[in-house]
């Protein structure tokens, strides 16, 4: 490790490589510390890119970022096969919405109104309309809603494709722990602390290390984000053939549970997902698989031939109002890269493109401007009251 880098990334998942890649193409030097990188939720992810499936009651202020992360992709996942000369698996698929029962029928169409109201492209499918885009679907199912702009992507596939544009880019990647921040006498971050007890110096610390970044020391208290694990089962499965099982992601609303289908290129399927406070761990767990599966051959009899594949658990980073925190923070030269929930993904091209800019003029760009990564200390009440 030679010198001190512009920039130290903690963390090295779909945000911290992106940010990391863009930047370093920026003429920025950049070192990426992580023990495993891309193998954090990234991994474990469904991949969606669901800006109007995502779109739901009290979170209207969301929902312009998310549209304007989802018109990002295309671009974003060209230029990453551009430079990598490997496949994101990236798709404008669209997303059918279905609901099992009359109860479900009902949520989905109040979802719809809602949607409706925000100008969003959906529109309302009987059941039948449902069948006829997703073969296989039960005729149990009472109706849903077309999403058609929906897009998804291979999610391995992009970290895969991330760390070799992060390598081909001149960033260096660090396959060590982050203990701590390092914070100068002048009170401003210099660098990193390895677990091993190793100073990585940079002139600026980016801290991306998804639903672990409170878990890095040498922060204050006031300046570390409101970042909390929310643990997500995922259950792998593999279709008899080797050709994309049905063309729509299948989102279902099952006697009142959401789980998820997604389609990929190869004939596998990733379905999830649950939505747990456990804290830090990522047991799979027989319940929560049973609970997947048990819901989705209700709307896909047909899943009980396939391979099961893998069941995995992952950690999304949660943040109170469900946005990210990007930017600088009081801690000059320090900057936060988290709290991208259930849309980190979705949220990857608009952080890097951020997190570059940021770093190359010193100032965030909307629309991502608008959540402060210092907003909850204006929600907080003052101390004593
Ligand atoms: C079940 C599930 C389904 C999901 N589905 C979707 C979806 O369909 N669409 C979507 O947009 N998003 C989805 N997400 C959310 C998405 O995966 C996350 O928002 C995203 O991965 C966050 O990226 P990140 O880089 O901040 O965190 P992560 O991907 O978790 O990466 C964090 C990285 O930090 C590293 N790290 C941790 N601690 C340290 C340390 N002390 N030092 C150094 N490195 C450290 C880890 O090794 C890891 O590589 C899903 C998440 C889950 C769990």
């Amino acid at each position: 490790m030679a010198g001190s880098a512009d920039v130290v990334v903690a963390g090295g998942g779909v945000i911290g490589l992106s940010a990391a890649w863009l930047s370093a193409e920026e003429g920025i030097s950049v070192r990426v510390v992580d023990p495993a990188p891309g193998r954090g939720a990234a991994w474990v992810a469904g991949g969606m890119l669901a800006p109007v499936a995502e779109a739901t009651f009290g979170e209207e202020a969301l929902v312009g970022l998310f549209l304007d992360a989802a018109a990002r992709w295309p671009a974003f996942a060209a230029r990453l096969t551009e430079a990598t000369g490997m496949e994101t698996g990236f798709q404008q698929c669209g997303t059918v919405a279905v609901a099992l029962d009359a109860s479900d029928r009902a949520e989905i169409d109040q979802l719809l109104d809602f949607r409706h109201e925000l100008g969003l492209d959906t529109s309302r499918l009987s059941s039948s309309e449902c069948r006829s885009l997703v073969p296989g679907l039960s005729p149990a199912i009472r109706g849903g809603a077309l999403m058609p702009g929906e897009q998804q992507v291979d999610n391995r596939a992009v970290v895969l494709a991330l760390v070799e544009a992060c390598t081909r880019a001149g960033v260096d990647l660090v396959a060590e722990r982050v203990a701590s921040v390092s914070v100068g006498r002048d009170g401003a971050a210099d660098g990193v602390v390895t677990q091993g007890g190793t100073l990585i110096p940079a002139g600026t610390v980016v801290l991306a290390a998804g639903a672990e970044t409170p878990r890095i020391g040498g922060v204050p208290a006031a300046v570390v984000p409101p970042v909390r694990p929310v643990k997500g089962h995922v259950v792998r499965l593999q279709t008899a053939g080797t050709h994309q099982a049905f063309d729509h992601i299948v989102r279902g609303l099952v006697h009142g549970h959401h789980c998820y289908l997604v389609p990929r290129a190869d004939g596998s399927v990733v379905l999830g997902a649950t939505s747990e406070e456990r804290g830090y761990e990522t047991t799979v767990r027989a319940g929560a698989v049973h609970m997947l599966l048990d819901d989705a051959r209700l709307l896909l009899p047909g899943i009980d031939e396939w391979e099961l594949l893998e069941c995995i658990a992952g950690l999304r980073p949660g943040s109170p109002d469900n946005a990210p925190f990007v930017g600088p923070t009081a801690v000059p030269n320090l900057v936060l890269a988290t709290g991208h929930y259930r849309n980190g993904f979705l949220l990857t091209p608009i952080t890097a493109e951020a997190v570059a800019a940021y770093l190359a003029t010193g100032s965030i760009p909307p629309p991502l401007d608008a959540f402060p990564a210092d907003r909850h200390l204006a929600a907080a009440p003052p101390a004593g009251a």
